[in-house]
């Protein structure tokens, strides 16, 4: 008989060596199906990332990448580097950067046709319906959080002639593969949507829904990403905020983010 995730996930669960610590994807699995439960208006989905922890493999922002059919130079997520400390004990940190999910967030403003807007659950959506690509909310985001989706292919420019790289046909499958952002199915043809859109991190939103952790959290090797409802008191994610070396990117510009990472 065929096994579903949610059983193996409880096996798992029910199955781990008394003493052993339990493993946080297993527990936010826990804390995701009790959020989904919920009234969407009742959950506040956020995402805690701790620096100690990051080994600046970007895995997440390949996992990212994967998993929405970015183009180049559309990136969601990626993990950018700092040097820290003073000269000769000096060290570089690893800061993974995807959109804060700003609880006052500068990019919806400025938006003239309203097509990026906060959702009751908190998540910043981008409707790529209705953005005509003006980029204003490129502009306002304090973070780099949104880029622009031009239309580019990974294959564009590679040699077309016949027989310079074996096997190669002119567009991979890959590059018109359809995301499914936002629970829609987007086709990559012609210049359709999401080409020029502005894209941007949605916590995988579509992914949520279908009771699935973000992509970049089960990706994470060195188990820095966290996420969860930080309306439920129970859940990992809450903790985790309420730690004492818990801080936020450029909160002295009042945009409130949900993303906090921990020192
Ligand atoms: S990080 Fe930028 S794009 Fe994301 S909600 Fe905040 S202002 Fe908007
Ligand atoms: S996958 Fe995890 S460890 Fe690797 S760069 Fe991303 S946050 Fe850091």
């Amino acid at each position: 008989m065929p096994v579903t995730t949610q059983e193996l996930v409880q096996f798992v669960v029910s199955s781990a060596p008394v003493g052993m610590p339990e493993d946080p994807l297993l527990r936010m699995q826990e804390d995701l199906k009790r959020a989904l439960k919920k009234d969407v208006k009742a959950r506040r989905w956020a995402m805690v990332l701790d620096l100690r922890k990051c080994v600046g493999c970007s895995s997440c922002t390949i996992a990212c990448i994967v998993e929405n059919k970015l183009p180049p130079g559309v990136v969601y997520r990626p993990v950018l580097e700092e040097e820290i400390g003073t000269y000769p004990n000096v060290t570089r940190r690893f800061v993974p950067r995807p959109c804060m999910q700003c609880d006052n967030p500068p990019c919806v403003n400025v938006c003239p046709v309203n097509a990026t807007f906060k959702r009751a659950d908190g998540i910043i959506e981008v409707n790529y319906d209705q953005c005509i690509g003006c980029r204003y909310c490129v502009t306002a985001c304090p973070y780099g959080a949104r880029t622009f989706d031009f239309g580019e292919k990974y294959t564009n420019r590679a040699p077309t002639q016949e027989g310079i790289i074996v096997g190669r046909a002119r567009v991979e499958p890959y590059e018109t593969a359809a995301s499914y952002e936002y629970g829609r199915v987007w086709e990559r043809k012609g210049q359709d949507s999401p080409i020029g859109n502005v894209r941007k991190c949605h916590f995988c939103l579509h992914r949520l829904n279908a009771g699935m952790l973000p992509a970049c959290v089960t990706t994470c090797i060195g188990r820095a990403t966290y996420f969860g409802d930080a309306n439920d008191p129970d859940a990992l994610i809450s903790s985790l905020i309420g730690s004492a070396n818990v801080t936020r990117l450029k909160e002295e510009l009042g945009t409130q983010p949900k993303v906090h990472y921990l020192l």
